[in-house]
């Protein structure tokens, strides 16, 4: 139908399964590659042939340019799609392709290099007319001398490595008396993230909107914009909430902001898909002068799905017409928008303990899509989220008519999503949906670090709901011990069925030590649970080796039998003990042994996807030992530095 007639995927999880989606339906061969971790992966078993191509590590295989290559000469493919993220956007994998006589579903090298470095693409717009944020973003670097040009551009300034991407290396500086402890902190994570730690300076925009705008451009010269994309529902300059159209956007700003993206692509020669990403003041309401480039992301972005929703659209169906010579399908007149779309990206992570990534097996996965719903994703139950990659488990996009029918949907959806294994952010993706300021249209990029406690239930606790269902989960399996093992609950068999009586219960609530009341009633009936008042969320019990895991209202909690081993281990090492939260990588120790340390001192840094987590002294003393070094990869758990504490003494 195209012309093409097989497709290699660089890529792995949704994105990749969402390639394939449409390439089948354009009648494209399917050959995807893996990793060793993605072995069984969906996008796996979903495409035609599947190739190996290294370690789980993707500087070992999703980023090895030379083994993808291998394979797509030995598979014969015709294209290579490389989805978003991995080497989307390395100008030197759009030429390798190009050499092997491979067509890139994607835009020349020269455009991706030409948008690749924020500061000269800031210049190269600018020069197309394209209005950019005010601010340095030349080539010198001394720390005096951007301090310098911070204070003539006015605070609050923003510091973004030159290399960005992903939010990282970016840091707000409110006063000046901080600006030199920012400026090395974004130096450090660019310098780590991109191993180039330039950066530029610009003013901060006042309650600032990111807004988008979607663009495509042939190789003959056509070129049009598929309206834009608000994405201000940010966390650490991360997306949360895409929407398409933006709330309260006038025809005439759109039809500037659309004209100004078009301008910044025709600028590099862009061939393809691409997304201008503009800053918008929206302290009142979206002017057609208060807007400014910030830059083009030269790939299909992560939130395309809403913008498919508005234009009724297959935009990878577009790519692949693009990449193989056709004209664009539309013009713009040709082009309009119906109804309102919102996709939630749905995450391994736990937002009551700071967002941080949770990894493991999905021992429960439903996602469920209704009218207007669609679900992207890349994992089925029963799937490993590995620390190697990005945690996404899932994009929920809903459409309705109006903005309000696409977030009711929203919701709903989220209300009735499952998942249990690692920690998700369903019940705070659905904690905005309903959002009374969100919906009335009143956001900007800081909505969500304003309200992050209201939003992430912190200050809720625990549900008894889930502690009931959860109890009497474990204590049935006393009752009836699984065939061929015995009950996790062999230690807890004190109790005997009788006469009305009341008996305190230890357990382990998400690994704290706790009692609840075991009630039964006078005469017999069934076992009661006292835990408190309930939320009235249905709660959903899944087994594990050890206990149960409840989810209930999107919040999981885990519920096991008291192990006295694992709590006596943790409390010989709670006093002077600091363990890496998660997988990833130590960035920094600023401790050797022998030093004096005191109570909530910064002790290290551990870097995980895309995160940077201080780890402090839990408490004053001496350092005894450092067990790992700066630059190590450490496992969640694992000890890193253990403190000598007066107590111990
Ligand atoms: P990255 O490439 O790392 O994602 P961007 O330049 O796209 O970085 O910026 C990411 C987010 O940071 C934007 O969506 C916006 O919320 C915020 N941001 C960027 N520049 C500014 C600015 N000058 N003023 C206010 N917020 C900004």
């Amino acid at each position: 139908m195209t012309g093409l007639r097989s497709v290699l995927i660089a890529n792995r999880g949704e994105i990749a399964c969402r390639v394939i989606r449409t390439a089948r339906r354009l009648g494209l061969r399917t050959i995807a590659v893996y990793s060793e971790a993605d072995r069984r992966a969906l996008h796996v078993a979903l495409a035609d042939e599947a190739h190996a191509i290294g370690p789980a590590a993707a500087a070992e295989s999703y980023l090895r340019i030379d083994r993808i290559l291998d394979v797509a000469k030995r598979s014969g493919a015709e294209s290579i799609h490389p989805g978003y993220g991995f080497l989307s956007e390395r100008p030197d994998f759009a030429e390798a392709c190009a050499a092997a006589g491979i067509v890139f579903v994607g835009p020349p090298a020269g455009a991706i290099r030409a948008m690749g470095l924020k500061d000269a693409a800031k210049a190269l717009v600018a020069e197309a007319g394209v209005p950019v944020v005010p601010g340095y973003h030349g080539a010198r670097q001394e720390p005096d001398f951007l301090a310098a040009e911070a204070a003539a551009i006015g605070y609050p300034v923003l510091i973004k490595a030159v290399a960005g991407g992903g939010g990282k290396g970016m840091r707000r500086v409110a006063l000046p008396e901080d600006f030199a402890a920012a400026l090395e902190g974004a130096q450090r994570e660019a310098q780590g993230a991109f191993g180039d730690p330039r950066v530029l300076v610009e003013k901060y925009v006042l309650s600032p909107r990111h807004v988008e705008i979607q663009v495509f451009c042939d190789a003959h010269g056509h070129a049009v914009h598929l309206f834009e994309r608000d994405c201000s529902l940010q966390r650490r300059h991360q997306k949360v909430i895409e929407e398409a159209p933006a709330p309260g956007m006038p025809p005439e700003v759109r039809a500037a902001m659309g004209r100004a993206a078009v301008e910044a692509a025709r600028a590099v020669g862009y061939v393809g898909a691409g997304t201008v990403e503009f800053i918008a003041d929206g302290r009142e309401g979206l002017k057609p002068d208060g807007f400014w480039f910030m830059e083009m992301n030269t790939r299909l972005q992560v939130e395309h799905p809403v913008t498919e929703a508005i234009t009724g659209l297959d935009l990878v169906e577009w790519q692949f017409r693009v990449a193989a010579g056709e004209p664009l399908p539309l013009a713009q007149d040709d082009l309009a928008i119906r109804g309102h779309a919102v996709e939630a990206r749905l995450y391994a992570e736990d937002p009551a303990a700071g967002f941080l990534p949770s990894t493991g097996r999905l021992r429960a996965l439903d996602l469920p899509a209704g009218e207007g719903v669609r679900v992207d994703t890349g994992v089925r139950a029963g799937d490993t989220v590995s620390p190697f990659y990005d945690p996404m488990i899932a994009k929920l996009i809903a459409h309705g008519e109006s903005r309000d029918q696409a977030l009711d949907r929203l919701a709903q959806a989220l209300g009735r999503t499952l998942v249990a294994g690692p920690k998700a952010n369903v019940a705070f993706l659905k904690a905005l949906a309903e959002a009374e300021e969100f919906r009335a249209g009143r956001f900007d990029t800081g909505f969500i670090d304003r309200n992050l406690d209201a939003l992430t239930g912190r200050a809720a606790g625990l549900d008894p709901d889930a502690v009931r269902a959860g109890v009497e989960a474990l204590v049935a399996a006393v009752a009836a011990p699984a065939p061929g093992r015995g009950s996790p609950w062999d230690r807890a068999d004190g109790f005997q069925l009788g006469a009305g009586r009341r008996q305190a219960y230890p357990v382990l609530i998400e690994g704290e030590a706790r009692e609840v009341v075991l009630a039964w009633p006078e005469g017999g009936g069934a076992l009661a649970v006292e835990a408190g008042e309930g939320r009235g969320a249905a709660p959903v019990v899944v087994p594990t080796e050890r206990g149960v895991l409840v989810v209930a209202g999107g919040r999981q909690v885990a519920i096991e039998p008291p192990d006295p081993f694992d709590v006596d281990l943790d409390h010989a090492g709670a006093g002077g003990t600091v363990k890496a939260p998660m997988h990833g990588r130590l960035v920094a120790v600023f401790v050797r042994p022998g030093e004096r340390v005191t109570k909530g001192q910064r002790l290290a840094i551990v870097e995980a996807m895309k995160m940077e987590h201080a780890l402090a002294a839990p408490a004053d003393g001496e350092v005894t030992e450092v067990t790992a070094e700066a630059g190590a990869q450490v496992a969640e758990g694992a000890r890193l530095i253990s403190i000598r504490t007066e107590d111990d003494a």
